[in-house]
């Protein structure tokens, strides 16, 4: 992998189509920032609609290339694994450059980037079991099936926070069905999306399958949604993006998959062991600063260990370390973008005004080094209502407002009473319990007594307006392959049509 931190500090990068590294056509380049110290490590292409459409046009090359197309499954499916080991053996430096890129912690980048290969692995194995059908039909003497094929050109928009581990879950089931790809990264984490389409040439994939033009979201994301080359999206972001893409998208008829934003209920009943209960608010919130797409943002705790409870979920945010994301110790890195981090100020701000007590966190640390990056503390907010603004909408940072409810009725009701319907989470030993709530809560994922893990083998995704569309597993190869069907007439003879028989 030539892509390194070394070749990336004070470079300007160039965009990524059919194999190698290309200047933008309009000569711009923007400057990536390291959001420990606020300030630029490198240049990034920023490509305009001429760029996209020489990257849609290579990779729409490389659809039809038999280099490509009439390439065996076995053989794609062995590239695709190749892919995985290279990930696999260059997973320190694509951690560092995540790391550089977006501040998340780098002893959690190391460990993301040796498991994702095995999703490279896992999707590998599947490039031979895109099954067809055959279909019994009231024709004598006929053979009537399903074909089951590649769409074509998929447009992949992804956002900053974990850009590697967003692309690898439907970028590895795309390339085992042999569909081809134009990806347009975040401009806040470009970095890891080129060093991947660089390692895909070196795995052997075809020049053009994989395509990257970086540049910001008005300029380049624009012209990808508005592009005619493209079968069918994939988008993960904001509510708000991901309307506008879906609506480019609609005047294509082209369809999307959409991961979008959520704001997912976390659920504490009385009789658990609070320590443990604990650790999983604190990791399905404050973990990745919050940024993370399933954030356990609303908690909802049982009125009889309330007190306890936000006792120990203090006492336990305490002791989180924030700092240096390279730092083996810190808990808690940096916000990845300055915008971001006003952001969260606001809602924590807006939180306060509406009512809500901060309990601890609430601000920026206030000493030297963290001072000057995009650090903020892990806040817990009590006396929070779910009809505050910041218990509504999706804040992306450590923040999390808790709730007490009496009973089990109030409590469905408080967690489904959100425009998202993303991931949730509950905590009891009451197993029919858990399972009523895993059948009414309105949320893709239900984690009982666990919380933010996520498996590539099982169908994710959201409801409501946290999109629709479902990643891993055998769901994904479906949603990115078609079915065309096929009859063939082995009698040998051909009806007059003009002759109707009635039955
Ligand atoms: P966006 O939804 O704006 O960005 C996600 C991706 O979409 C980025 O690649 C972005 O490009 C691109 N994009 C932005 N505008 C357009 C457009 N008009 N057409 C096509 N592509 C576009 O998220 P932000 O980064 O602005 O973050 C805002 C909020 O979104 C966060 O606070 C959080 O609430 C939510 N979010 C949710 C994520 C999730 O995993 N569900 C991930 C990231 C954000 P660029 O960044 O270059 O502008």
């Amino acid at each position: 992998m030539k892509t390194t931190v070394k070749s990336l500090e004070g470079s300007r990068q160039g965009l990524f189509i059919d194999g190698a590294f290309v200047a933008p056509s309009s000569g711009l380049y923007v400057p990536s920032y390291d959001p420990t110290t606020a300030e630029p490590w490198y240049e990034f292409a920023q490509g305009d609609a001429a760029d996209v459409d020489s990257a849609v046009r290579s990779a729409k090359a490389a659809f039809v290339n038999p280099a490509w197309r009439r390439m065996t499954q076995t053989e794609r499916g062995k590239l695709v694994r190749r892919l995985g080991e290279l990930v696999l053996e260059n997973a320190d430096e694509l951690a560092m450059i995540e790391c550089r890129d977006n501040g998340k912690l780098l002893k959690e980048m190391r460990a993301q980037m040796r498991a994702i290969p095995d999703s490279y692995l896992y999707f590998a194995g599947m490039a031979d079991k895109l099954l067809g059908e055959t279909i019994p039909v009231n024709k004598l003497d006929s053979l009537n099936f399903n074909l089951r094929e590649p769409l074509g050109v998929i447009g992949m928009i992804i956002p900053w926070n974990s850009p590697m581990m967003m692309l690898t879950g439907t970028l590895a089931p795309c390339l085992a069905i042999g569909n081809t790809i134009v990806v347009k990264p975040s401009e806040h984490a470009t970095a890891s999306s080129l060093a991947l389409a660089e390692l895909a040439i070196e795995a052997g994939i075809p020049p053009g399958v994989i395509n990257v033009v970086s540049g910001d979201g008005a300029t380049t994301g624009e012209a990808l949604t508005r592009h005619p080359g493209i079968t069918k999206y994939v988008f993960t972001g904001s509510t708000f993006t991901g309307r506008k893409i879906a609506g480019n998208a609609a005047h294509n008829l082209v369809p999307c998959q959409m991961e979008l934003g959520g704001k997912s209920p976390h659920v504490i009943f009385s009789d658990v062991d609070i320590d443990r209960a604990v650790n999983g608010v604190v990791s399905g919130v404050f973990a990745a600063a919050g940024q993370t797409c399933v954030a356990g943002s609303r908690c909802f705790v049982e009125q009889p260990i309330y007190n306890r409870f936000v006792e120990a979920l203090v006492e336990r945010t305490r002791r989180i370390k924030v700092g240096h994301p390279q730092v083996e110790v810190t808990d808690i890195g940096p916000i990845a973008l300055a915008s971001q981090l006003a952001k969260v100020e606001d809602y924590v701000g807006s939180g306060v005004r509406e009512g809500a007590k901060v309990a601890i966190g609430g601000r920026k640390p206030q000493n030297g080094e963290l001072a000057r990056g995009w650090y903020f503390e892990p806040t817990v907010l009590v006396e929070a209502r779910n009809d505050m603004r910041f218990m509504r909408e999706e804040i992306f940072g450590p923040v999390v407002g808790i709730v007490p409810f009496k009973t089990e009725e109030e409590m469905i009701e408080l967690a489904n009473d959100t425009e998202y319907g993303l991931a949730s989470g509950i905590w009891t030993k009451d197993i029919d319990r858990a399972m009523r709530f895993a059948r009414n809560i309105d949320a893709g994922t239900v984690w009982i007594n666990t919380y933010r893990s996520a498996a590539y083998m099982s169908a994710n995704g959201g409801m409501k307006n946290s999109g629709y569309g479902r990643r891993g597993g055998f769901e994904v190869m479906r949603e990115f392959s078609r079915l065309k069907n096929v009859l063939i007439d082995y009698s040998g003879a051909m009806q007059d049509p003009f002759v109707i028989r009635l039955r």
